[in-house]
């Protein structure tokens, strides 16, 4: 269990919010009321939540039909394994709509004669960023489900699940987006250059949205080693699985 640092009130209802350390957004259990710790002024972006579509026993099923299918996996993986811990756990993400716009100059090398190149490259992104400093989320191997999203509502949270608040203002989430982004558009640009000279990134930064996101973290033990799994506690899809090695014998 994590320790309570700080025990705030709610500035609508009045309830105690316990906080963990380093925990800066708060939801209250009470009446979903968000705010930010330290700040006066209310909280007035947009807070949703995703509905989580999922019990225990379908989670498990899931995961039993994920490890029957697919040849990399060991043939009697769904057989031999064994859940050894499931838990619904809902993240905050910060969902930031920015357009970049990035201006280059380089030199395309991979035709000879070698030319100089300019132009730039303009993409919209609705970036997502985990609220969460310390974290093994895949945030990039996850898109936040446009559908079964509703404005924030504490009596739809699972009562057996684990709620994090952020632990990221916004301010620093769209600091976090735009340097993320800015690292994919440097990417994109490998496509136009081999050799960049300048590159430089202006960025047109919407209100971002607050989201509470259900996700399952599963770990299923396999010949005596475990292994972690999480699924989209709104669409059941598998997000990321550890497969167990086997060892495929050359012939
Ligand atoms: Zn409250």
């Amino acid at each position: 269990m994590s320790q309570i640092v700080s025990e705030i009130k709610c500035p609508n209802c009045g309830a105690q919010l316990n906080l963990s350390p380093g925990e800066l957004v708060a939801t209250c259990r009470y009446c979903g009321y968000t705010s930010v710790v330290g700040a006066n002024t209310p909280f007035q972006l947009e807070h949703s939540l995703i509905l989580n579509n999922f019990d225990n026993s379908r989670i498990t099923q899931d995961l039993q039909e994920w490890m029957r299918s697919g040849f990399m996996k060991p043939g009697d993986l769904a057989k031999k394994s064994r859940t050894s811990m499931i838990e619904l756990r809902y993240l905050p993400f910060w969902l930031v709509p920015l357009t970049a716009t990035s201006s280059y100059e380089g030199v395309l090398e991979r035709i000879a004669p070698a030319t100089p190149r300019k132009g730039t490259i303009q993409n919209e992104y609705d970036w997502l960023v985990l609220g969460r400093r310390a974290s093994e989320f895949p945030t990039r191997d996850y898109k936040v489900p446009t559908q079964g999203k509703i404005p924030f509502d504490f009596t739809k949270i699972e009562p057996q699940a684990k709620f994090l608040n952020s632990e990221l203002d916004s301010a620093s989430a769209i600091m976090h987006a735009k340097d993320e982004v800015e690292e994919n558009q440097r990417f994109l640009l490998k496509q136009e250059v081999d050799q960049v000279t300048k590159f430089d990134t202006t960025f047109n930064v919407q209100q971002p949205t607050y989201i509470h996101a259900p996700l399952w973290f599963i770990q299923y033990e396999y010949k005596g080693k475990i292994y972690n799994a999480i699924i989209d506690g709104s669409s059941g899809s598998i997000i990321r699985a550890d497969i167990p090695q086997t060892d495929f014998k050359m012939i």
